[in-house]
């Protein structure tokens, strides 16, 4: 009894069982209340058709042939005005010396049996008269519906079990789908295969409801942990790159070099990679803790205008005789981490600068709507093929792989894209390859 199925079935067949009951319990009740009913009518009937069959004359009874003794089953008994009874037989158990009582119809129990009597007083003169008491015998309720009665005992077990038999057959269906995700659920656990799904294609029920939203659940599961795979096995490869020409540096100087203009040249490359790797590893820390959410957000009142601006200044360096133009709306300001915004911003304008053309432009906006800031970097450099458009949001994911080696690691655009998140703005880019891009954030302003 400790399965879902076994309690619906149990319930339907108790509820079926208590339903049956209760139809019996009111047709008894109808039934009795109507030949109640019906019997009082026949007495009446009865008796009241006889009373003028009999008289009595000088305490002499006549009674007339047409007299009936015995009319629609209701006995006539005929009792002498001191209550003894003069002619009439009465029907088993009744106890003749019922009190008699003039005009009204009534019911009274008689050994094992119950009766319904009407008593009528015959005068005849001042003085002397007869009594006229019709007694109808009332049926048992439960003899006169016997066959109504053997039909729903002969039915009643039958409904019980198709009650059961199809809350059974409801339940195992209903539940089935859960079955099949306790089972799916298993196997994944057993085999770790995330890719295993319920797969339910009929219905379109809770349950079926239920093994969709599981799928959608696995199939987000399986693709974070795909990430989460491919997400370490880029940061080892990229670690590895690096170490690599470390160790080869370090085993050329240790060999081969002589003079100290090539052991300052092995330590200046030893030291370019070492800064990348440190570099790569910090930002690694970084998105790890923002993924894991145990980065503090340090929220504060900040003047993004002024920050904008003070980034403009400092990114505007002239290389590669890039100018950097910017309109920045005074006054808007944020709720939110200056530290983590300033990255974004840096990031952004350092890659457009990265990615620019040579004597190019990087416009800068910084606007405002009701609610939110809106800050557009747009330069005119390489652009991004439409086939990379999503894919630069990826950790790692390097769309130009053939320019110079300048410290990129793929990771800028995606971080960009975590911290605006968290912040509950917007990131997105426009771009044509080969013209230039624009970025934009949108970032709700302090109310
Ligand atoms: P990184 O710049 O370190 O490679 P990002 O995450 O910042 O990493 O950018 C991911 C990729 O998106 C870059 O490698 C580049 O191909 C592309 N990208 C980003 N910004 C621009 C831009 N302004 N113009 C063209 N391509 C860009």
């Amino acid at each position: 009894m400790n399965t879902i199925k076994a309690k619906l079935v149990l319930w339907f067949t108790v509820c079926m069982a208590l339903i049956a009951a209760l139809c019996l319990g009111l047709m008894l009740l109808v039934n009795e209340r109507v030949t109640r009913r019906e019997s009082y009518q026949i007495l009446s009937l009865s008796v009241r058709s006889n009373l003028s069959e009999i008289s009595i004359d000088d305490h002499t009874l006549s009674i007339s042939p047409d007299f009936q003794f015995y009319p629609n089953d209701v006995y006539m008994l005929i009792y002498g005005a001191d209550g003894a009874l003069l002619s009439g037989q009465a029907p088993p158990d009744f106890a003749v010396d019922t009190p008699l009582e003039n005009g009204t119809t009534r019911f009274v129990d008689g050994d094992g049996h119950g009766f319904y009597i009407l008593d009528l007083w015959i005068p005849s003169g001042w003085e002397d008269g007869v009594w006229l008491r019709g007694v109808l015998q009332s049926r048992n309720p439960i003899q006169m519906m016997s066959n109504l009665f053997t039909l729903f005992l002969i039915a009643m077990p039958f409904c019980i079990l198709c009650a059961a038999g199809g809350g059974y057959l409801i339940a195992r269906r209903a539940l089935a789908p859960i079955e099949r995700i306790a089972e799916t659920a298993g196997d994944i656990d057993k085999g770790n295969d995330l890719s295993r799904r319920i797969g339910l294609t009929s219905g379109s029920d809770e349950t079926r409801r239920l093994a969709d939203a599981f799928d959608h659940m696995l199939e987000r599961l399986e693709r974070s942990f795909e990430a989460e795979k491919q997400f370490t096995s880029d940061a080892s490869h990229e670690l590895c790159t690096p170490t690599s020409v470390i160790l080869a540096q370090c085993d050329y100087a240790e060999k081969f070099a002589e003079t100290a203009d090539e052991y300052r040249e092995a330590i200046e490359v030893i030291h370019r990679q070492a800064g990348k790797m440190s570099q790569l590893i910090s930002r690694l820390l970084d998105i790890t803790r923002l993924d894991l959410g145990t980065q503090k957000l340090h929220m504060d009142d900040i003047d993004l205008s002024e920050m904008v601006s003070v980034i403009c200044e400092e990114q505007d360096t002239g290389e590669r005789r890039i100018t950097l133009e910017s309109q920045i709306e005074e006054g808007i300001f944020l709720h939110a981490d200056s530290f983590l915004i300033s990255r974004v911003i840096t990031n952004l304008l350092e890659n457009a600068r990265k990615y620019g053309r040579d004597g190019g432009y990087i416009h800068v906006f910084l606007t405002r709507d009701q609610q939110n800031a809106l800050l557009r970097v747009e330069d005119n450099g390489i652009g991004i093929a439409q086939e990379d458009m999503e894919k630069i949001w990826q950790r790692f994911y390097q769309a130009n792989s053939s320019r110079p080696d300048d410290g990129s690691l793929g990771l800028g655009l995606s971080m960009a894209r975590q911290i605006v998140e968290l912040h509950g703005g917007v990131i997105f880019a426009e771009s044509r390859d080969g013209e230039g891009s624009t970025f934009t954030v949108r970032l709700p302003v302090k109310s």
